[in-house]
């Protein structure tokens, strides 16, 4: 959180009378807890983001399955094919980030699994992406985004174009089937219901014949 956003939100607590330490139900901090707290306020500033990077991998492997970009890849993309001409890799050794990296048996072109894909050059960690993606399902603001993900506003810019351009054809991937409901509207599988036509409010009629 930005220095100044943390400023307004203090004066706003204190303005509405909220005292700290009042909201909660446990008022008394247990030994162990202080014990933690201690440690952490021990920590340096270096520490601290490790410790930090440390939680908010575990939190979003229990969350989404996966922790790292690296697991991510050897997941999704064991064994990806060229991101140029598609032909099949052998491996070649690490990327200097630790990747597995791959050299192309067609082009010999060098890349690792994670090339051609939306996370291709990510400085940010897994849980960064995590929560993005979960801000740009609420449809969040790309400031309020940028500020909760602590990103830049160009990267948050980028990103979620790329996320655009990821899903940019899935839809026409999708066969649809049965009875589907589209934005309120009741459409029936044609070749289950021939000869019948639909209006919005759901009641279908025998068109007639002319
Ligand atoms: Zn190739």
């Amino acid at each position: 959180m930005r220095p100044g956003a943390r400023l307004i939100l203090c004066l706003t607590a204190f303005q509405i009378g909220w005292v700290p330490g009042r909201i909660g139900t446990e008022s008394a901090m247990s030994p162990r807890h202080a014990q933690f707290t201690g440690l952490v306020a021990s920590l340096d500033a270096t520490a601290f983001e490790r410790l930090q990077a440390a939680v908010n991998e575990r939190r979003c492997r229990e969350r989404i399955g996966i922790g790292t970009l690296d697991e991510a890849a050897a997941q999704y993309r064991p064994n990806p094919s060229c991101p140029s001409c598609g032909s099949n890799p052998f491996k070649d050794g690490r990327t200097p980030a630790g990747r597995q990296r791959f050299v192309c048996s067609g082009c010999n072109l060098r890349f690792s699994a994670l090339s051609g894909t939306v996370l291709e050059f990510c400085k940010k960690d897994l849980a960064t992406w995590a929560s993005f993606i979960t801000m740009m399902c609420y449809n969040a603001p790309l400031d309020l985004t940028a500020e909760i993900c602590d990103i830049a506003h160009s990267t948050a810019f980028e990103w979620r174009h790329r996320v655009f351009n990821t899903v940019d054809d899935y839809q026409d991937r999708l066969k649809l089937r049965d009875k589907i409901w589209i934005d309120e509207t009741y459409v029936p599988d044609s070749s289950s219901l021939r000869g019948q036509t639909g209006n919005r409010s759901g009641a279908f009629q025998k068109s007639r014949s002319a």
